[in-house]
């Protein structure tokens, strides 16, 4: 380190110049997934190739359920072929109708499983720290008509579970987790499957956790699982009973063989993961007009399969929007995630709602998660961080 070097801000320091900075040569993609040790995967294939059984409650399929059983600590788990069906069974099985208080802030197939049960979706505002939906606005939307809360566990922070417990209880209403990102979550060394009536966890390959497609129900009646296990099998009781008109949402055996696989391997995406997240609030934590979630209070084990961003224009000197297409000339794909709202998709925007959304509207305007994922090397981080970095930089040389 030279004399200068040492008097100049850190981020000046930091600063490299547009030249110094080469695009990658191959895309950083804001996630990337899992894939097990190939020898791992090729016995697992043998174990099925040699059982000649490749869906309907094989081997494979009863050994994971057993493992998620130990995992989640609870008999009361029901595996699907994906997270959306999982969740549109889970509404169906419990009977919910009439209205449920949702998140605009969320995949949209959080609202698709509302739909396809004929439930009307009441979208209601989040709060500005973590995005999970504000308990005082979900009291305040409550009518006759309401059935049930579905919250998301957005980005896998866990949403205000003790007040939205408590709103439930008084309301006498189903309590509903979507979980999707939330696989590995702990809230006083206890998973966050054990909150809520229900919770849909989505092992689809974007997510921290996979089974390439997949989709897993946990849920505290241990009565359900009879009813989850009619409804994804075509209703069948026996070979000539038809109980309900089900339909097909199975998980077949290799799908089971990689969520097994995985498994194994999360905590170690989970250490990653906090390593990778370390250097970019590091990095990026004196940029002026980029805002990072608080830090999740001590008695939450996090996940680390996201890294939002807020983007705030006035102060970094540069749109969301900008940044997102700059990031892309280089050849890293940053996701707009939550962006549009469910509420503004064209089969939604018609969906009335008295709350004006005022926090998810702007949190969807400034929101950009960044890329972390097992392999994506420091370095990589380093050179995302020096882009974001430059990019703010010509804003205050501006100034
Ligand atoms: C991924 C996701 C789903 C859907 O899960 P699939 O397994 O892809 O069907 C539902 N909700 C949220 C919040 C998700 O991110």
């Amino acid at each position: 380190m030279n004399d200068t070097t040492e008097i100049m801000s850190p981020d000046v320091r930091d600063r490299k110049t547009l030249l110094e900075l080469k695009p990658f040569d191959k895309p950083i993609y804001v996630t990337r997934p899992y894939l097990p040790p190939i020898e791992e995967f090729a016995a697992g294939l043998q174990e099925i190739w040699d059982n000649q059984w490749l869906t309907n409650n094989g081997p494979v399929l009863q050994r994971f359920t057993s493992t998620l059983s130990r995992y989640f600590q609870t008999d009361n788990v029901c595996l699907f072929n994906n997270g959306t069906l999982a969740l549109q069974l889970g509404l169906q099985g419990m009977g919910i109708s009439g209205e449920v208080i949702t998140t605009p802030f969320t995949f949209v197939a959080t609202t698709h499983a509302l739909y396809w049960n004929k439930i009307r979706p009441v979208f209601v505002d989040i709060e500005p720290d973590h995005y999970t939906l504000d308990p005082e606005k979900v009291e305040a939307a409550i009518t006759p008509w309401t059935s049930a809360i579905l919250a998301v566990h957005v980005f896998g922070y866990p949403c205000k579970v003790k007040e939205l417990a408590d709103i439930a209880r008084r309301h006498n209403l189903t309590l509903i987790y979507d979980a999707a990102h939330a696989f590995g979550v702990e809230i006083d060394g206890k998973s966050i499957a054990h909150y809520g009536d229900m919770s849909m966890f989505s092992f689809h390959a974007t997510k921290l956790y996979h089974s390439i497609e997949g989709g897993m129900l946990t849920f505290q009646d241990s009565g359900f699982k009879q009813i989850l296990d009619y409804l994804k099998n075509f209703g069948f009781k026996s070979e000539t009973e038809v109980v309900m008109p089900g339909t097909n949402a199975k998980m077949n055996e290799l799908q089971a063989l990689m969520g097994i696989l995985v498994l194994k391997h999360l905590d170690d995406l989970i250490e990653k993961g906090r390593a990778i997240e370390a250097i970019y609030r590091e990095r990026l934590a004196d940029v002026p007009g980029l805002k990072f979630p608080p830090p999740l209070p001590p008695n939450v084990r996090y996940n680390y399969g996201y890294m939002p961003i807020e983007v705030n224009e006035a102060e970094f000197g540069m749109s969301r929007d900008r940044l997102y297409e700059e990031l892309k000339k280089f050849n890293i794909y940053a996701r707009r995630y939550f962006y549009p709202l469910v509420s503004d998709f064209a089969c939604y925007q018609n969906v009335q709602t008295r709350d004006p959304l005022t926090v998810a509207k702007g949190v969807a305007e400034r929101i950009l998660c960044l890329p972390t994922y097992y392999n994506i090397d420091h370095d990589s981080i380093d050179k995302i961080c020096d882009l974001i970095t430059y990019h703010r930089g010509q804003f205050e040389d501006r100034l």
